[in-house]
């Protein structure tokens, strides 16, 4: 599954396994890391539904 895409200004943002919202990487204060890989969260309620079943977002 893509995490990232490229937006208008060459901007990178991040996607938000759960929710599919935009998140910017350099702003987002939620973060999870699953094996070896990054993931931005908009709400700490998105970083916790990942961080119970980080595998059923990420396959
Ligand atoms: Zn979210």
């Amino acid at each position: 599954m893509k995490n990232r895409k490229t937006v208008s200004g060459g901007i990178i943002v991040a996607i938000d396994p759960i929710c599919k919202m935009d998140v910017d990487e350099k702003t987002i204060k939620f973060t999870s890391e699953f094996k070896g890989k990054k993931y931005f969260f908009c709400a700490p309620g998105c970083k916790k539904i990942f961080d119970a079943e980080p595998e059923k977002f990420t396959s």
